[in-house]
């Protein structure tokens, strides 16, 4: 296990992810945890998953703004209540210094203590873990940690037109990546993930059994933590950004 933060030490809890619905799928009962102990977390979604959904009759132009109402709703069931959306074109994120600055920018304006970010590596073992906006968001997400978000020289356009001063994050949390080295028991806060997917309808609402299929992959991660049967984990890789 890495050295983690104790959750007593940390006051805000940042999660930026590339889609509505990656947070619920990979880390929703984490984060069920972290509001339950206290702690505010706030979610910046840097696109509107306006490329997402199933069906072909749907009106595109109405995707966006129905799965920004799904993430805000599916963030309700977890205690969140604060939800940022960044506007970039689904399925098209590259990590510019454009993101890396409007990533910055959200990183001063809450100041967390504890950041939470996709991979920005490609999974050989598991491809739908390396989206290319995941990576691309996992990517500028670590460089806005480190430096520009600490740097009170970088973007200094972020200082003297916002009045955000630098800020440090002292730990990231990488969810969905190939090698974690951290698990969080969530067996307690299963329901409510199941809750917070189902928040999901255009993405989930076709999955036949979602709670089993999901029941099924947080035992695996928690036979990979160590846990007895009968538990259910999900993984993270965490890094001291200190
Ligand atoms: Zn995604």
């Amino acid at each position: 296990m890495a050295g983690v933060l104790d959750d007593a030490q940390v006051s805000r809890i940042l999660s930026i992810t590339a889609h509505p619905d990656d947070v619920d799928f990979a880390a929703a009962g984490t984060v069920a945890r972290w509001t339950e102990a206290g702690i505010e977390v706030v979610y910046c979604v840097v696109t509107d998953g306006d490329a997402g959904g199933f069906d072909e009759n749907f009106p595109r132009a109405e995707m966006a703004p129905l799965r920004r109402a799904e993430q805000v709703a599916a963030a309700k069931c977890l205690g969140v209540h604060d939800v940022r959306f960044l506007g970039y074109p689904d399925g098209r994120v590259e990590a510019t210094l454009d993101l890396r600055r409007d990533l910055a920018r959200v990183i001063r304006q809450v100041r967390p203590d504890r950041l939470v970010c996709p991979s920005p590596e490609r999974s050989y073992a598991r491809i739908g873990f390396g989206h290319p906006d995941h990576r691309a968001v996992g990517s500028a997400a670590l460089d806005a940690v480190y430096p520009d978000a600490r740097n009170p020289f970088a973007f200094p356009e972020l200082r003297e037109r916002e009045s955000l001063a630098a800020w440090t994050v002292r730990e990231v949390w990488i969810a969905g990546g190939p090698d974690p080295n951290h698990y969080v028991d969530v067996t307690g806060t299963f329901a409510r993930k199941v809750a917070a997917l189902r928040a999901h309808e255009s993405q989930t609402g076709h999955m036949a059994d979602l709670a089993g299929r999901l029941r099924d992959r947080l035992a695996v991660t928690a036979r990979l933590a160590g846990l007895p049967e009968g538990r259910l984990a999900e993984g993270f890789r965490v890094l001291d950004t200190a």
